[in-house]
């Protein structure tokens, strides 16, 4: 039988979900799960992952955790939108089709809009193209279908404009000349990253696991440097930039840092928001958090929704730093962890618009 605590039900009510979708297809095999967490500010936008789920389980309390990070990622950066995501079960490389996608698009095309789809982890552009043979409620199509395509730049502008917002606090200056900035992963947006920062004239360092991305950067730029993987943690650096992987933040990795700011793209950097974000406030590193300045890939498929604009999508990206700047203030001043300030401020925002509708 089913424990209490992860029954579906009582799942969403503890997370404060609004509506599951259960999606069974014999035909196609397709087995997904669309969860829409709030949709108080908007359509709830979120990705599509799939994954070999070890269990049904754990495909929802994946689903639910990422539609409700979205919630609060869509509303710290002022959109109107709520917190999707949906996750088909499955092995990517083997049971992908095209029915199968379109079965997937037409369960969305059920929810009526209320649930917005785009790309996520194990998904690509043609199964973005499928899913919208069959809906409109798709964004992040290429830029030829009419959408958005890569949302890199987007992001990595809103990143840079995370990192000056903190640099401004801790040095006074949002100018980042002449600061040590350790770029960790130079896939799409660490790259666009490393150009802004070259531009600006920072002493970038690079670290990737991958030799031919390394190239990519070197091969641009000859004078940026790259840092060996077992030496990333231990580096002098000013600024440490996540854009790998999640969870690098953490107790093994807190106490080596010889950093004064963190602000990268990589989603989740703290293993555990509660333990590592106190820890970071102890060590008086400053962190902007990783879902508010890495918002510009959301900004991106907002902007879709209004008919794409990249200039208008940039430019909303480029308030990324007064919403950082207005966190980390509220961080100083009350001794909180920046993460905390954060997710009241998303809160609040929902709380206020969700007293003006009751009001109506
Ligand atoms: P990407 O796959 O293009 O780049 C990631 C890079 O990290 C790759 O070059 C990879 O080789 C490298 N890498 C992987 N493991 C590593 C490790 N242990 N050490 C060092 N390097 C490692 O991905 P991306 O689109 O650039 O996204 C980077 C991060 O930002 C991801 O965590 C992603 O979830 C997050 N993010 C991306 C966007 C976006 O618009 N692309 C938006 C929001 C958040």
């Amino acid at each position: 039988m089913e424990s209490q605590s992860n029954a579906p039900l009582t799942q969403m009510a503890q997370m404060g979900h609004e509506q599951i979708l259960f999606c069974n297809d014999p035909h196609t095999g397709l087995k997904a799960i669309i969860a829409i967490h709030n949709t108080v500010l908007g359509p709830a936008l979120g990705g599509t992952r799939m994954w070999m789920y070890a269990s049904e389980q754990e495909a929802l309390t994946d689903v639910l955790r990422l539609s409700r990070g979205m919630t609060y990622k869509a509303a710290i950066s002022g959109l109107n939108l709520g917190g999707g995501k949906a996750v088909i079960i499955g092995d990517a490389r083997k049971m992908k089709n095209e029915a199968l996608m379109r079965r997937f698009g037409a369960f969305v095309d059920s929810l009526g809009g209320k649930y917005i789809t785009a790309e996520d982890v194990g998904m690509t552009t043609k199964d973005m193209e499928y899913i919208h043979m069959e809906t409109e409620h798709v964004v992040g199509i290429p830029q030829t279908l009419g959408g958005g395509g890569d949302p890199s730049p987007v992001t990595a502008y809103g990143v840079y404009m995370g990192m000056k917002a903190a640099a401004k606090q801790i040095y006074g200056t949002d100018q980042l000349d002449g600061k040590r900035v350790l770029v960790q992963g130079a896939g799409n947006v660490g790259g666009y990253l490393i150009d802004h920062l070259v531009e600006e004239g920072a002493k970038v360092l690079v670290n990737d696991i991958f030799e031919d991305k390394l190239k990519n950067i070197t091969n641009k730029y000859a004078h940026v440097e790259v840092v060996p993987s077992e030496k990333v943690m231990d580096l002098d650096m000013d600024i440490y930039a996540p854009c790998a992987l999640g969870a690098t933040l953490n107790d093994e990795t807190i106490p080596r840092l010889k950093c004064a700011i963190v602000a990268g793209a990589a989603n989740n950097q703290l293993a555990v928001e509660k333990v590592h974000g106190q820890q970071l406030v102890d060590r008086g590193i400053v962190y902007a958090p990783d879902f508010l300045i890495n918002a510009g890939g959301l900004i991106n498929c907002y902007s879709e929704l209004e008919g794409y604009n990249q200039e208008r999508a940039l430019q909303q990206a480029e308030q990324i730093f007064e919403t950082t700047t207005a966190v980390l203030n509220e961080a100083a001043s009350s001794g909180k962890p920046t993460f905390e300030i954060a997710n009241q401020m998303a809160e609040r925002r929902i709380e206020d618009i969700a007293q003006i509708h009751r009001s109506l």
